[in-house]
């Protein structure tokens, strides 16, 4: 009798805790998304840290069922399963007009409190059959939930990028480009003899994840979030790199970081180089939840570990003048990873190393003038603009600059990066206004 007790006991919570254990990774799909979306962390890491996790998850249930009373048990395990719930759905509940996007500590406080009372009162008057049916209810929707970008993008048309003919072009997107430092770049630019033409142009969103669905002709998405491995999805809708195609006939090779570009059909020749990964993929993933407690911020979770991106600077460069284009021709856009911060000076400020890193973009964009000059003549074309200006507010807490200092004078044109044309055969640069639909504009 006792046995036959103790074996029902475990099985009803191997149930509850399968569904808590399910509704946990769902909640988690954000943070999967996003590593196989920018290549921070390699699939076997991925794996690894959900095992653990769901792992951990698992063992963290079993006090409950063993320690409390069977119906403190039963109410905790409900209350738990619908707080998750509410977890996973979380990223459509924070855009709902009532919760603010950057949230304050009394903010979160009462949020967790009131999850709390919500689940508790949810979870306590639901007979067992009925409570069951609500569990498989839960979780088919919050499967769906998660599926739904996919599905989404699945059935909405390709977006299909066709190219003016005219010779071969390299589009230099440097990253993290300030207005101010636009001339810089033109200078380098015309020491290696080429005529730049420089305006300032509005950038469509403030950071790279907003901009470039935008650049590359998709939608306004100025709260995109990644929400598949290939895709980012906002109210306005889902921009799959996966459904985007290039016209096979422009010869379009890609050199690029952040995005997956590579997942885009059509292409000519593709490289993604991965950003560099400082921290084990295990406290990257309990980092992830750390974003609801109070104090903390969504951008806590990103690191910059300054040895390993000058590293990756040169590796994205490298790879830049390696790519195919320089003997085929064809467009080559090229996404680079600075002046991005971090900077590689020992002990320098925000200031500083952006300066240095500056340099390094400078120098690049002449390079490739200069070599494209040398392979093509004056047919080539050289288009140098960026994502969005320097970001301040972001890096200044971070590790380095906290203790090295910050002291940045902000841009005048805030919300501006430069755009310059260097080739004869432009149509017009004052066309242009924002960095919207670059490819499409020429
Ligand atoms: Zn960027």
């Amino acid at each position: 009798m006792k046995i036959l007790k103790i074996h029902h006991r475990l099985s009803h919570w191997l149930a509850h805790a399968s569904v808590i254990a399910t509704l946990m990774l769902l909640s988690r799909s954000h943070w999967v998304f996003s590593k196989l979306y920018h290549g921070g962390q390699s699939v076997e890491n991925i794996c690894l840290a959900i095992a653990v996790f769901l792992g951990f998850v698992l063992l963290m249930l079993v006090p409950v069922a063993i320690l409390l009373p069977i119906r403190m048990a039963e109410t905790a395990l409900r209350i738990l399963t619908v707080s998750v719930t509410l977890y996973v759905f979380w990223p459509t509940i924070r855009t709902l007009p009532i919760v603010s996007q950057e949230l304050g500590a009394a903010q979160k406080i009462g949020l967790i409190g009131g999850t709390l009372i919500l689940a508790a009162l949810a979870a306590a008057k639901l007979t067992p059959e009925l409570w069951r049916r609500m569990q498989k209810a839960i979780v088919f929707a919050a499967i769906l939930y998660i599926a739904f970008p996919m599905l989404l993008a699945r059935v909405t048309d390709p977006l299909v990028l066709q190219m003016p003919r005219q010779g071969p072009l390299v589009v230099l997107l440097l990253d993290e480009l300030n207005a101010d430092a636009g001339e810089q770049i033109a200078a380098a630019i015309a020491l290696e003899g080429g005529e730049p033409r420089t305006r300032l142009i509005q950038a469509v969103g403030p950071s790279t994840i907003t901009v470039i669905p935008e650049f590359l002709g998709g939608p306004h998405m100025p709260q995109a979030r990644v929400c598949s491995p290939t895709a980012v999805c906002d109210t306005s809708g889902v921009f799959d790199f996966s459904r985007l195609r290039f016209d096979p006939t422009d010869r379009m090779h890609i050199v690029g970081f952040f995005h997956p570009y590579c997942s885009a059909s059509g292409l000519a020749s593709c490289a993604g180089v991965s950003i560099p990964s400082s921290v084990s993929p295990i406290i990257d993933l309990l980092c992830s939840f750390g974003r609801i407690l109070p104090g903390k911020k969504a951008d806590d979770c990103v690191w910059f570990d300054a040895r390993s991106w000058q590293a990756f600077r040169m590796r994205a460069r490298d790879t830049m003048f390696l790519s195919p284009f320089w003997q085929e021709g064809g467009i080559l856009y090229a996404h680079m990873p600075f002046p991005h911060p971090p900077g590689n000076l020992q002990g320098a400020g925000l200031a500083a190393d952006y300066g240095d890193n500056l340099k390094l973009a400078a120098n690049t964009a002449a390079q490739v003038w200069k070599r494209g000059r040398a392979r093509f003549g004056d047919d080539f074309r050289l288009i140098v603009t960026s994502d969005h200006p320097l970001r301040p507010e972001l890096y200044c807490r971070h590790e380095k600059y906290l203790e090295t200092g910050c002291n940045i004078t902000p841009s005048a044109f805030e919300g501006f990066v430069p755009y310059i044309e260097v080739g004869q055969r432009f149509s017009d640069v004052l066309k242009i206004e924002d960095n919207a639909n670059i490819f499409k504009k020429n």
